[in-house]
């Protein structure tokens, strides 16, 4: 693997902000990222932001139906001549916004293992994203700057305990699989990373309605987290007014003076199906 800084420099690229552009450049720890997967020969992997194919390669090593999405075309020839360089030639490379990518045309009836070193600007959404395309999903694994890891991981009570951690731990058995400090990408972020794995239960305790009420329970409820949940959740978000608020909590046996950051994930489920009494 070339170094990424002299890569970019030799074809004038600046890394970008604005598209989260940190490169791993030590291929020990992308071969150890690939590993934690446990895919075989058989895994149809997904990789969200390829770059300069630091992952790319170990995945491809690994198994032959693989596809790439990666939005800055600047980087594509870059890419197709890190595979070149390692006698790869079944890599489906698609220059896209992957917030913009159809999954499903990609998933080919089978389900995908989806892998990543995000782009960190973006990496909620693509996370939100991929939670509610998880039935195409077998697992997903990760990488987050190391304090958005920290919240999605987070307990009830905990002050990084959030909307994305109660969603998130909602669809997937979540583990924290390995830490990387900034030497290890090109150029040096400020910031620690975590790599994260998701096992996405293939099991479900709501309907596709009832789980997008459950989502917009969540919402509200943390959009104004610090306020008791009897006066979060009324307002547009759920369209309902004090008194209703009053009932459903009565009916989920929740005391309406706690915040949503208590509440665990399934209270947030019991919550939902009161809530959905009055709708
Ligand atoms: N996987 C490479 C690595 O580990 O060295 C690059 C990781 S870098 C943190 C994030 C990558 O995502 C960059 O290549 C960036 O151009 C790409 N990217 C940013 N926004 C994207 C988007 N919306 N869709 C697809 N790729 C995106």
């Amino acid at each position: 693997m070339t170094y990424p800084g002299h890569l970019l420099k030799e074809n004038q690229i600046y890394a970008g902000k604005e598209m989260g552009q940190n490169f791993l450049s030590n291929p020990e720890t992308a071969r150890m990222i690939v590993e934690q997967t446990g895919i075989d020969s058989h895994a149809r992997v997904l990789e969200i932001g390829p770059g300069l194919g630091a992952l790319t390669i170990p995945i491809a090593q690994t198994t032959r139906h693989v596809t790439v999405v990666e939005k800055d075309r600047r980087l594509i020839p870059l890419l197709a001549q890190a595979l070149e360089s390692h006698g790869i030639d079944w890599v489906r490379v698609l220059n896209q916004d992957f917030l913009k990518t159809d999954i499903a045309s990609l998933a080919d009836g089978q389900k995908l293992v989806v892998m990543g070193n995000l782009p960190y600007n973006i990496s909620s959404q693509i996370l939100f994203r991929l939670i509610r395309s998880r039935n195409l999903i077998d697992t997903a694994c990760l990488m987050f700057q190391r304090e958005l890891a920290d919240r999605i991981l987070a307990t009830p009570g905990s002050k990084a305990y959030s909307r994305l951690s109660v969603v998130a731990q909602y669809a997937a058995k979540i583990r924290r699989r390995i830490d990387i400090g900034p030497g290890a990408f090109f150029p040096r972020p400020a910031v620690d990373s975590t790599v994260l794995s998701f096992d996405f239960f293939s099991s479900r305790p709501f309907s596709e309605d009832m789980e997008l009420l459950l989502f917009t329970v969540i919402k509200a409820a943390f959009s104004k987290r610090r306020k008791s949940l009897k006066n979060a959740l009324v307002g547009p978000d759920l369209g309902l007014d004090k008194s209703t608020v009053a009932k459903a909590l009565a009916g989920a046996g929740i005391v309406p003076e706690r915040r949503a950051e208590t509440l665990s994930v399934a209270e947030f489920e019991t919550l939902t199906r009161a809530v959905d009494v009055f709708i």
